[in-house]
């Protein structure tokens, strides 16, 4: 890439595409591979890309309703359509973000207006979460202003889930001392293991104490739309926001995160400006721009990779390959419990599967685990990322491509053992 500088001569787009080939499509991860299955995958949908190609090309202005009345609607219809999934009700507001961190750090900049959290304040002004919570929402509320809120990491049970009792204690205790509980942080499928918080009984103890109550769905939001998936977010329904991420649930390409804000006036109070050399859109109101509800301006026509394929598909298949991946986890979680020598902590809730190897050998457990890891992605047949559960090395399956069936996982369990057993047969200690 690097010996082909930008220049003044021109290459001919043959010559482009070898270079798009060798250098970027080659190296790296293959996140719309059916076999990979690292952290959370998403995208692959042929009609998104479609979808966005339009976009660029018709290049409507979908940051206000004055400018692209068709583009405004449309995004907002998508976003109805999602709040109906969790349960939101119609008039929800919402944006269609770049991804789930910006789409996090909209729901905490509101969050912090709405609770009225000022600068002197902010020492005082205590949030609470689970240690499973994604970096991403440490990183918004540093970026909003909120890094030197205290912050309670809360005791989870054995399934990673974060604890209602231990919530309600601490909100006491700091009550107590003066200090002044805002905000709480449930997780609707976390990254590591996909657990689901109790998020029922965590909205009652937000709402006894006025807490805003965030529930990150990134993940695990649109397993609503799967029919074994709906029961398992019940409570969803309670929070002030939610981030839902349409490139992981709903296969679209990267690019397109999703927050949901139950209160439209808390939403515009914190996002909405004007401006003199704005005058001519103000009169244009039918539907609320996105520019009035979220920090871009200008910004990329996102709706149309998620509509396109909607529209063209039907929500059906999306239903079904979602049922698909809750299936597919249980029947990973099965194979893996019956192999004697792998360890299976938690039983997966939606569809990550976390595991680790205990070698026969002697070998110590981590060191092997992570050469497992390293073997298993330099063979290159499938991809699995690894996390750290209690300072245990543990592999994980996060299957969350439409592509992935059941003989892509036959083929990873397959991988597994045979890279096992070629490490046991050949340890050093
Ligand atoms: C992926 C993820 C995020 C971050 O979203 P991005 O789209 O990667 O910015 C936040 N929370 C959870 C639970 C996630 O899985």
């Amino acid at each position: 890439m690097l010996d082909s500088p930008i220049s003044e001569n021109s290459i001919s787009i043959q010559e482009a595409l070898q270079l798009l080939n060798d250098n970027v499509d080659t190296p790296g991860l293959n996140p719309a591979s059916p076999r990979h299955m690292g952290y959370i995958p998403g995208g692959g949908l042929y009609y998104s890309g479609l979808g966005d190609y339009l976009a660029a090309v018709t290049n409507k202005y979908a940051g206000l309703f004055y400018s692209a009345p068709g583009a405004v609607r449309m995004e907002n219809m998508l976003l109805r359509w999602m709040a109906g999934i969790i349960g939101f009700p119609e008039d929800a507001a919402g944006n269609l973000a770049s991804g789930g961190s910006i789409a996090t750090l909209i729901a905490l900049a509101t969050a912090r207006d709405a609770m009225g959290v000022k600068a002197r304040q902010i020492p005082d002004s205590v949030v609470y979460m689970s240690a499973q919570a994604h970096h991403c929402l440490e990183k918004a509320l540093r970026i909003a202003g909120l890094g030197e809120c205290p912050v309670r990491i809360l005791p989870m049970d054995a399934q990673y889930r974060l604890q209602p009792e231990a919530l309600e204690h601490a909100i006491t205790a700091d009550q107590k001392a003066g200090l002044r509980p805002w905000l709480l942080i449930a997780t609707a499928g976390t990254t590591d293991v996909g657990a689901i918080d109790p998020l029922l009984a965590l909205s009652s103890i937000a709402k006894k104490h006025g807490l805003w109550y965030h529930v990150d769905a990134a993940y695990g939001g649109f397993f609503a739309l799967a029919p074994s998936g709906k029961e398992k977010l019940s409570g969803i329904e309670q929070a002030d926001s939610v981030v839902l991420d349409p490139h992981k649930g709903l296969f679209v390409p990267f690019g397109l995160g999703a927050v949901l804000i139950k209160n439209k006036a808390q939403m515009a109070q914190t996002h909405h400006y004007q401006a003199n050399y704005m005058q001519d859109t103000l009169s244009a109101t039918e539907e609320a721009s996105p520019a009035d509800l979220s920090p871009e301006l200008t910004k990329h026509f996102r709706g149309l990779r998620l509509w396109l394929p909607l529209k063209l598909h039907g929500v059906a298949p999306f239903r079904s390959a979602l049922e698909e991946k809750l299936l597919l986890a249980q029947y990973v979680y099965q194979r893996l419990c019956h192999m004697p020598n792998v360890e299976v902590p938690v039983e997966p809730e939606l569809s990550v599967v976390v595991f680790r190897v205990i070698p026969s050998s002697g070998a110590d457990i981590n060191t092997f685990n992570q050469k497992l890891s390293l073997a298993v992605q330099q063979d290159g047949r499938v991809f699995l990322s690894s996390t750290k559960l209690q300072d245990s090395f543990m592999l994980r399956f996060a299957i969350l491509s439409f592509r992935t069936h059941k003989e892509t996982l036959d083929l990873a369990l397959q991988i597994l053992q045979e890279k096992a057993a070629e490490l046991e047969a050949n340890w050093q200690a």
